[in-house]
């Protein structure tokens, strides 16, 4: 199928979401607010609650070789990397959360 094609029939796909939802909003009004008015209270505290539990995680992809093998070489010092796999050393990249990954 061609890129038009398939742009098209997107499309035509979320105007019939879109008219779904309408069609839902309209169905069900009696509920639609009590429904609205709780998920606009819980939504903050999920968002919070996901951003404080989800784990930190540091790139240790190497800009060199490509590998995940990024180390930091003085755990006391927050910049520098060195590269376990192929030898690479920057002495000033600065990459989050090194030491929290092994
Ligand atoms: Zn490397």
């Amino acid at each position: 199928m061609n890129q038009f094609l398939r742009n098209a029939l997107m499309v035509l796909v979320w105007i019939a979401v879109a008219a779904g939802v309408v069609w839902l909003g309209v169905r069900f009004q009696r509920h639609l607010m009590p429904f609205l008015c709780v998920v606009s209270v819980l939504l903050p505290f999920l968002y919070i609650m996901v951003c404080v539990l989800y784990p930190s995680w540091g790139d240790t992809k190497c800009p060199k070789c490509g590998k995940a093998a990024l180390v930091r070489p003085d755990k006391s010092v927050p910049v520098g990397v060195v590269c376990t796999a192929c030898g690479f050393r920057d002495d000033d990249m600065y990459r989050p959360y090194l030491n929290e990954m092994y």
